[in-house]
């Protein structure tokens, strides 16, 4: 199924009705730089729509998109930019607590975003570990893969696996558009009857 609309509702900070209208939310979260904003773009078809960041760690909100009419896509900040200020690193960390631990919301999917050239960080373990301990439904993006070589491609996907076990776990790249219609597959999909 594909995406034929694609709308920014609102930045949100906290507690808001919009987020109880029954519409489902699929958040997507990663480390700053993964890749997040771009992929959003990609699935969207539009270039600009979430905004790729010149300098990383700056999306101070969740930022709220309405897709198809039907679902939201959450953009959530991202995590462990070292260059953001101690203050901001703890309201971003605060803002993505509520969203995905403490308040009442449940994910259609929660999408985790790591980079697959680099690896996954301790901070994406965490992460992962977090959302495994609160049951949510996660799929996890192997970002990047353009950028590793050919031959090499196997091994890494193995070591993600090893890393990642018990997660779907799709390869992916902006870059090269690989990825974009299992991803689209897994949040689109409509919940068996
Ligand atoms: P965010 O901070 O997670 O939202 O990351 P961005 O979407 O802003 O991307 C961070 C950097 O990674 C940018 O320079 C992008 O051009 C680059 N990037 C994003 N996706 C890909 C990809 O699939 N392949 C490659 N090679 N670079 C990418």
């Amino acid at each position: 199924m594909p995406i034929t609309s694609a709308k920014f509702i609102q930045g949100i900070v906290g507690t808001t009705e919009i987020l109880d209208d029954a519409v489902p939310q699929v958040a997507f979260i990663g480390r700053s730089n993964a890749g997040k904003s771009t992929i959003i773009n990609s699935l969207t078809h539009n270039k600009k729509l979430a905004r790729v960041s010149r300098t990383p760690g700056r999306t101070q909100e969740i930022n709220l998109f309405l897709i198809n009419k039907k679902i939201y896509f959450l953009d959530l900040p991202g995590y462990g930019y070292a260059k953001v200020s101690k203050k901001d690193q703890v309201w971003l960390q605060k803002l993505i607590n509520w969203h995905l631990f403490k308040g009442p919301y449940i994910q259609k999917k929660v999408v985790l975003i790591i980079d697959a050239y680099l690896g996954p960080t301790d901070l994406d373990l965490e992460m992962l570990a977090r959302l495994d301990e609160h049951d949510k439904d996660v799929v996890v993006i192997a970002n990047k893969i353009d950028k590793i070589r050919q031959p090499d491609f196997a091994q890494q996907m193995a070591n993600l696996r090893a890393q990642l076990p018990g997660h779907l776990i799709i390869p992916y790249s902006s870059k090269t558009k690989t990825g974009v219609n299992d991803l689209l597959k897994e949040i689109l999909a409509e919940p068996v009857a």
